[in-house]
């Protein structure tokens, strides 16, 4: 199972993954994107290859 984290010392809450990723996995936090739906994840990298702070990795 692809498991995205989100490196949150590098995350600027931009948004960019929530608005990347077709399957909903993230949502905005306060402070930090989250990864809300990681059962939903299909491991596609969009996130990854997007994400301007190269915060995301995408586990297997
Ligand atoms: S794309 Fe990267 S920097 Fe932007 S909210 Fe997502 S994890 Fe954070
Ligand atoms: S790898 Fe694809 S499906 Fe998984 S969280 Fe990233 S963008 Fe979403």
């Amino acid at each position: 199972m692809p498991q995205p984290k989100i490196d949150e010392k590098k995350c600027t809450n931009c948004g960019t993954c929530v608005e990347v990723c077709p399957m909903g996995v993230f949502e905005k936090g306060e402070k930090t994107a989250k990864v809300a739906k990681p059962s939903e994840c299909i491991g596609c990298r969009a996130c990854e290859v997007q994400c301007p702070e190269e915060a995301i990795k995408v586990e297997d």
